[in-house]
């Protein structure tokens, strides 16, 4: 089956996911005669590269994500709908709804991203929460405030110690920026708020089951990230994979830690998307897509960013991070253009590394070009300029750098806020 587009009239675009793949293949579609509608399951873009420092009461949900409708208001074109997809009929070419209702398409980009995987452990989550979410940033949030609350007022040396132990789960760029960030706010920030405890006992541990931390980046950078974490404080353990959590206690290798806190930042697991289609996938869930990005079978239906698998030029995986995402919404934008002007082969998708960063607690980070590798003080400042010009809009530019330079100068979080769902007390 082939994609036949009526040149009478606009195509019907149908985008699930309001992420960074969706959004740049609705931004690169501008101008093009179709009818775009993106669907989202929340109302918000979120700029997850800055999650965790949501979670860590740096910045506010607010300065990280942005109304998607109203990001896109003078896109006549797009119709914006607040939904969840629940499936695709791809023969009936609808994609359906959890309401019930169904939206036709004549092409469809899935671009519904993915979640947190537990390597077949779902019951850990309850105990180990993972980072995807404004909710899972903001409960995280509530979590680490409310442990240094309750030791603040804890009798017993060994449960206050308990209250006082952080357990952050993976060693890539998340688990390194959450540990590190954690050290920041227990050595730096909150010293002199409590009177009781001495929030300079606080444990950060950065647990990774492989042989060192940030793994991809060069040897020399990963070994710098340990070090600098290390002297924020953070205890490193490597090469022992988590086996058991359970309710404030984590078991890796022979070593069982008592902590109140625990957070996953190990595997990703992808949206069903594959399962809405019965597509091929691999072990994440990620669906096997041609190489120009289609599902095989179905030439009218795209997949992009981190639910599908996609080889690099070199043979290598792509990546699942933003700017990957951003060039296959790009490529799948320039693909449809292409079949509108009767040119119904694309060329296959190649992706391009543009570079690694990480931060390393409020000082320090490391970066990694390819053709240059940076790290410390200089390499930080590069990681800031490039978040903030990466933010949408100039109030959050303006509003995430001013916070940025309160906490690198004077120490303050200002969304150091325990917020609960249910607008109860925060402490049972
Ligand atoms: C904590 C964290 C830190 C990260 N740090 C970095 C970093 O520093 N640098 C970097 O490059 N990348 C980073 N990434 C990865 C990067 O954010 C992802 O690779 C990127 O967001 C993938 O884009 P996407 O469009 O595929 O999915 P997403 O951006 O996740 O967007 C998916 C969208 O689909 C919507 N959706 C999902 N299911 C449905 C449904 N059933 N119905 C309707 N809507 C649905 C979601 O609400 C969401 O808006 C990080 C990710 C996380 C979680």
């Amino acid at each position: 089956m082939t994609a036949s587009p009526d040149p009478s009239k606009p195509q019907r675009i149908v985008i699930v996911g309001a992420g960074f793949g969706g959004l740049w293949a609705v931004k690169h579609l501008k101008g093009a005669p179709v009818e775009i509608t993106l669907i989202d399951q929340r109302n918000h873009h979120l700029f997850q590269p800055l999650l965790y420092q949501a979670a860590t009461a740096s910045l506010a949900p607010s300065e990280i994500a942005w109304p998607i409708r109203s990001m896109l208001h003078d896109r006549k074109n797009v119709t914006t709908i607040l939904a969840a997809v629940v499936g695709v009929d791809a023969e009936g070419r609808t994609v359906r709804l959890a309401d019930g209702t169904t939206v036709p398409y004549d092409m469809l980009i899935l671009a519904t991203g993915a979640r947190h995987g537990y390597f077949g452990h779902d019951e850990w989550e309850k105990f180990a929460p993972g980072l995807k979410t404004i909710e899972d940033a903001t409960a995280i949030r509530g979590t680490i405030l409310t442990a240094f609350e309750l030791a603040e007022r804890e009798q017993d040396p060994a449960k206050r110690q308990t209250l006082l132990t952080f357990a952050i789960v993976g060693g890539g760029p998340t688990g390194v920026e959450l540990a590190g960030t954690i050290a920041d706010l227990a050595h730096d920030t909150l010293p002199r708020d409590f009177r009781t405890i001495d929030t300079h006992r606080t444990r950060v541990l950065l647990i990774e089951a492989g042989p060192k931390i940030l793994n991809g980046y060069p040897d020399d950078l990963s070994g710098y990230a340990q070090r600098a974490l290390e002297k924020l404080g953070v205890e490193v353990c490597l090469g022992a994979p988590v086996t058991r959590i359970e309710p404030d206690a984590v078991t890796f290798g022979d070593r069982r830690v008592e902590a109140h806190t625990i957070v996953w930042a190990a595997g990703v697991r992808a949206s069903p998307a594959a399962e809405w289609l019965g597509a091929a996938a691999d072990r994440s869930g990620r669906i096997l897509v041609e190489p120009d990005l289609t599902v095989p079978g179905h030439p009218e239906i795209f997949a992009i960013g981190d639910t599908v698998a996609v080889k690099a030029p070199n043979g290598s995986p792509v990546p699942g991070i933003a700017p990957a995402a951003k060039q296959e919404g790009t490529y799948v934008a320039e693909a449809i253009r292409g079949r509108l002007a009767g040119k119904p082969v694309a060329r296959a998708f190649r992706y391009h590394h543009q570079g690694s960063l990480a931060q390393i607690g409020k000082r320090k980070a490391v970066i990694d070009f390819g053709w240059i590798k940076l790290r410390g003080a200089l390499a930080w400042w590069l990681w800031g300029i490039a978040h903030i010009y990466f933010l949408v809009g100039v109030r959050s530019r303006l509003s995430v750098a001013l916070n940025w330079l309160w906490i690198y100068t004077r120490a303050q979080r200002a969304a150091r806020l325990i917020t609960n769902a249910n607008g109860e007390s925060a402490i049972e």
